[in-house]
């Protein structure tokens, strides 16, 4: 994520005109607790719709759901310097980020007699520095202050001070004027987009030689490296409108 090519501060998201990736750094401040803080999943993690028959039904999986697992969706207010927004944590990360999945925290929870419907442990992590991806979606633009879904995140202190936002480093333009708009290559539920794309061999080996320790910079050059080709086949790469 360190080299993903849109880094930017809060304030910058709100400039933003169209769907993209965005990496960013921020301090999480508390959990949006008016949103809840999972969802009745089907073991796919999609949320499964009532039929009108009263049935329970995955439209991913197409099938009748019998039983559901609880799955986090957590809503968190951030912040930087320059500004404040609410991102979401969904199931993956969010059992990362908390270190332990949400039926564990629920099953917590009744142990200890918990009568409160929040579990204290989410705001555990507040004042909790970590870099994110963050997927701008259309309805992001259109209301600003809506959530924005968290498709990969970092807390790993060493990598956090590395960051720079794109601008602080003007020497690497060589990646940077790969504008990549990556709709087509996004899955819809937010939560799984990268660990559904398959990175291409010689773009692993490549990044392996640079001897870096962080699996998420091959994602993230992976993405690059995957969408390049596209771009050539639509042509006029001088056409696309450069950010800044
Ligand atoms: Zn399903």
């Amino acid at each position: 994520m360190l080299s993903f090519r849109t880094r930017i501060p809060l304030c910058e998201i709100a400039k933003l005109d169209q769907e993209c990736d965005i990496v960013t750094k921020v301090t999480i401040q508390k959990c949006e607790t008016l949103y809840g803080w999972f969802y009745d999943a089907c073991p796919c993690d999609k949320k499964p719709k009532y039929q009108s028959n009263g049935s329970l039904k995955c439209t991913k999986c197409d099938k009748d759901v019998l039983m559901t697992i609880p799955k986090y969706k957590v809503h968190y207010k951030v912040y930087d310097d320059t500004g404040k927004c609410s991102i979401i944590f969904f199931d993956r990360h969010a059992t990362e980020l908390l270190g332990k999945s949400a039926s564990k925290m629920k099953e917590n929870m009744q142990e200890e007699g918990r009568n409160s419907t929040i579990p204290k442990e989410l705001d555990e992590i507040a004042g909790k520095l970590v870099i994110v991806k963050l997927k701008i979606k259309s309805h992001n633009i259109k209301h600003r202050t809506s959530s924005i879904g968290v498709t990969q995140f970092c807390a790993d202190n060493n990598l956090i001070k590395k960051f720079k936002y794109s601008n602080q480093e003007e020497s690497t333009a060589s990646t940077s004027n790969i504008r990549t708009i990556s709709q087509e290559n996004v899955i819809e539920d937010g939560d799984n987009t990268v660990s559904k794309l398959t990175t291409p061999p010689e773009a692993y080996t490549k990044q392996k030689t640079l001897g870096n320790d962080t699996p998420i910079v091959y994602e993230d050059l992976g993405l690059v490296e995957i969408c390049t080709p596209k771009m050539n086949s639509t042509k006029p790469l001088k056409n696309i409108k450069k950010e800044k």
